[in-house]
């Protein structure tokens, strides 16, 4: 996004000692005055702000993106729904190439590896039904 605030000071504000700053990411304006003592912290806490929406908004399109099969059965699925190249999907994995070969293979997907913020999370592989840990796979461009 680059700069997150713009700062506007023309004559009209320099004769009434505002300051009119805009959020760069949705275009909404306030009108601050110079000479607030407490001008300085609602900057900080409009960055502040910005920087906590943007994580939200990031985290919200991550979820969008990722769909979950882990509960499912990840044959059945594939042959009732065709995998959407822009998402990405969280299968069981044992850990072995056989098993890796297969899923690639199926769902015509790379398999990226074990998902690391579910890498304690022991399930049954999706080919193999030994145990196994949820993985990511994904279109390979
Ligand atoms: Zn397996």
């Amino acid at each position: 996004m680059g700069i997150p605030l713009r700062f506007e000071i023309g004559n009209n504000e320099f004769q009434v000692r505002e300051i009119t700053v805009t959020r760069r990411d949705l275009l909404t304006k306030a009108t601050l005055k110079l000479n607030d003592k407490r001008l300085t912290e609602k900057i900080s806490a409009l960055l502040r702000t910005i920087s906590k929406d943007l994580r939200n908004k990031i985290a919200q399109t991550y979820d969008e993106q990722i769909q979950d099969l882990t509960e499912l059965s990840f044959k059945n699925y594939l042959e009732e729904h065709n995998l959407e190249h822009d998402k990405m999907y969280l299968v069981n994995w044992c850990g072995t190439q056989k098993c890796a070969e297969a899923l690639e293979e199926l769902s015509e997907f790379a398999l990226l590896g074990f998902d690391l913020e579910l890498k304690n999370t022991r399930v049954d592989c999706s080919i193999c039904s030994e145990k196994g840990r949820i993985s990511v796979l994904a279109k390979r461009y």
